[in-house]
């Protein structure tokens, strides 16, 4: 099997009423693929907390399912909140991590997104840890330093073994649920440098296996030109992940 399987990720976010999510469920079980997702593509959909396990009951087996954040104690006196292990004891196998929605609007700081990875890790779960600019970054020429400030941190906190556990996800901020996305060029300069970082702050064999996924406005028609792109590894997808059919055209994508 190819180290560097394609990887195809749904954020259904904050999205969904018990009627549509059971429909989005119905639709991504019937839906036909090219590829085979036990082999060709790993395809994981990140519901709300709510319906966890509704989703883990029900989609199909040959998708993984991820929680959308998770609390990095164990199971106590934490009102509101979900343990790792809550989430491995019913069988959820991934996490997405260091989403800027949570980095903008929970205040998740680079320190804590690092330290969630490592203790999810821990935990049992693979984790989708997001990294990423905003627009104004961009413009004024901060790419890659900010996003060696957010990786540092990560790196620090991870064996090299914890790496065979983490997926990263570089998902420009200004590219996120706005339908402006990255060129094909744009975002393989970018994993093209994340994967140098790695080479070079982590291990040459990191940097040839971690899969490094595109996300921002990822639809049914720029996904193919976007994964053609050889260190583009698949996406993390947000709107689109909430329509089947076009969900379904994005993990084709991957032939
Ligand atoms: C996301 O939320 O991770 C995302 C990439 O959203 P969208 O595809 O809607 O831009």
């Amino acid at each position: 099997m190819n180290a560097r399987r394609f990887f195809i990720g749904g954020n259904w976010k904050a999205n969904g009423t018990p009627a549509s999510v059971k429909q989005l469920i119905a639709d991504l079980n019937s839906a036909k693929l090219e590829v085979d997702a036990n082999k060709d593509v790993e395809v994981v959909c990140s519901p709300p907390f709510v319906y966890l396990a509704e989703v883990k009951q029900s989609l199909r087996s040959d998708f993984g399912v991820a929680a959308q954040n998770m609390w990095d104690k164990a199971p106590g006196a934490w009102t509101g909140e979900t343990p790792t292990q809550m989430l491995t004891d019913m069988g959820i196998e991934w996490v997405v991590l260091g989403h800027s929605e949570r980095r903008e609007n929970c205040g998740e700081t680079d320190q804590v997104v690092a330290d969630k990875t490592k203790f999810a890790i821990e935990g049992g779960l693979s984790t989708m840890t997001c990294i990423g600019e905003k627009l104004e970054e961009r413009e004024s020429g901060e790419t890659f330093n900010l996003l060696d400030r957010q990786l540092k941190p990560i790196a620090a906190a991870l064996s090299e073994e914890d790496w065979d556990k983490v997926v990263l996800a570089y998902e420009p901020v200004w590219a996120i649920g706005t339908g402006k996305v990255a060129t094909p060029d744009q975002a393989e300069e970018v994993h093209a440098y994340l994967r140098k970082w790695l080479a070079d702050n982590v291990s040459k064999k990191v940097s040839d296996s971690v899969r490094i996924l595109y996300g921002g406005s990822v639809n049914d028609k720029n996904s193919e030109e976007l994964g053609r792109k050889p260190n583009i590894d698949g996406f993390l997808v947000g709107g689109a992940s909430l329509k089947g059919d076009a969900f379904a055209t994005i993990i084709n994508s991957a032939k």
